[in-house]
């Protein structure tokens, strides 16, 4: 299939700014210094990086600080507690630099840096020795962390990976190269799905990502190869303009013809993201391999919290001919407590947003909670004579018996994860071991959980 042809105007060179960049960064954009202070403090501990075209392209900068792409990139202040905020505050002002790592090592620490059991549970293992750089959580499907693929165009204040991003080798999953998950790939013929992840993938060289792509051709038992990516999003010319963006597409081009599917995993969070003619180009260059692109996103408070937001870029996805995927629910981790939105209201604006667009778009799946037993989907909240209901469902589960299998647990206004959440006096016994780790308590006459 014929590449689409890039831009012949412009060539955008990638250039990615940090903490140490912020003083430049408000030399050209209305930053207050109140916020470039909050910008230092806060990526002391939570990863903070910003390209030209986020700047330029994607925050508003008449709407700061409101703006939910500026929120999306930029540290604010309630992403930490209070007494973390005085504790790391206390730590610089006292000149001392071990104190201040001490601090920013024991705030990350109480920042549930690996939420779901990513750790303990996913992390699969070879004549007993972990193997690097792995997750193996649902039977069929592997994840692999390529270690040049650690970082991103851009990063998301709300990342549930952003302990991959902050420097500390013990917080972080990263393979040096695809040798030993093509090893476990042999011992693993079930595994029929790769997901290529990170941090994102595309930051890699075009000739970095062949390597750790091309030998996954050669395993016969690999049907589908998945790229996790927020590229097209956060920059899009490296599908249009990148010195090696052709070479790219190519790549992607001899993975379908290999007859694998090749499924970049887009994740876009606000529709402003997908207004942009690069992006709208970009996609279409990808579409144009062979390659199908699936588009998820967490739902965010004060960021993409209203179901417009969520109308809008669902149908800007499937006028994209990408396919409307998932709507996470955000992740207990880094800065939960500032961008939680309760299961009720998600669940609220997932239905709500669904229910405006039209059949083809109707793929996507959500609110949907990434927990330790699974994917459990929130399908909607039933008023019985014994009180309301979340009806819930596992999408998907650790344990393949469970796919499929509907459950219910208490309505909760406030309750924004499943472990919040109060099992129906019926769940049955294997969902909520897997879900509670505990048998649901028994209801009384009343209908009143005992
Ligand atoms: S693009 Fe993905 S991995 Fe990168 S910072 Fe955003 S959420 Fe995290």
């Amino acid at each position: 299939m014929p590449l689409l042809a890039p831009s012949p105007v412009e060539t955008p060179r990638f250039r990615a700014f940090g903490p140490r960049q912020i003083d430049a960064i408000a030399k050209r954009f209305p930053l207050t210094p109140e916020q470039v202070e909050t910008v230092r403090l806060i990526s002391q501990v939570l990863p903070f990086r910003v390209n030209e075209y986020t700047l330029s392209e994607l925050v508003d900068w008449d709407r700061v600080p409101d703006d939910p792409m500026f929120r999306m990139v930029f540290p604010q202040r309630g992403m930490l507690s209070p007494g973390d905020e005085k504790l790391l505050a206390e730590a610089n002002a006292s000149g001392d630099r071990r104190a201040t790592a001490a601090a920013v090592r024991e705030i990350r620490g109480r920042l549930n840096p690996h939420p779901s059991g990513q750790l303990e549970l996913n992390v699969p293992s070879v004549a007993g020795a972990a193997v690097p750089g792995l997750q193996h959580k649902y039977r069929e499907t592997v994840l692999y962390f390529p270690s040049q693929g650690q970082t991103c165009h851009s990063y998301c204040t709300y990342c549930f990976r952003w302990a991959q991003f902050v420097g500390d080798a013990d917080l972080r999953f990263a393979a040096p190269g695809p040798e030993q998950l093509i090893g476990y790939l042999g011992a693993h013929p079930e595994v029929h799905d790769v997901l290529v992840t990170g941090g994102d993938p595309m930051i890699m060289a075009t000739s970095r990502l062949r390597e750790h792509l091309e030998p996954l051709l050669a395993v016969d038992t690999v049907r589908t190869v998945r790229i996790g990516t927020k590229s097209v999003a956060y920059w899009p010319h490296r599908f249009l303009t990148d010195k090696d963006a052709d070479d790219v597409l190519r790549l992607f081009e001899r993975v379908v013809a290999s007859g694998r599917t090749l499924a970049v995993m887009a994740h876009f969070t606000h529709p402003r993201e997908l207004s942009t003619e690069p992006a709208r180009r970009a996609l279409a260059r990808i579409r144009a391999t062979g390659a199908v692109v699936y588009c998820q996103a967490p739902l965010i408070g004060r960021v993409n919290d209203d179901a417009l937001a969520w109308s809008s870029l669902w149908k800007a996805e499937l006028a994209a001919g990408a396919v409307p995927y998932y709507m996470f629910v955000e992740r207990d981790t880094g800065p939960y407590d500032y961008f939680k939105v309760p299961l009720a209201k998600a669940a609220e604006v997932f239905r709500s947003a669904y229910r405006t667009l039209p059949g083809l778009a109707r793929t996507v799946r959500g609110p949907v909670m990434s927990a330790t037993p699974g994917k459990v989907v929130v399908d909607g909240v039933e008023e019985t004579t014994g009180g309301r209901y979340f009806q819930l469902r596992m999408l998907q589960a650790r344990e393949p018996a469970l796919v499929g299998r509907p459950f219910r647990a208490r309505y909760s206004t406030t309750a924004a994860w499943l472990d919040e959440l109060e099992p129906a006096p019926e769940t049955p016994a294997d969902i909520a071991a897997a879900v509670w780790g505990r048998a649901p308590r028994a209801a009384t006459a009343e209908g009143e959980l005992s």
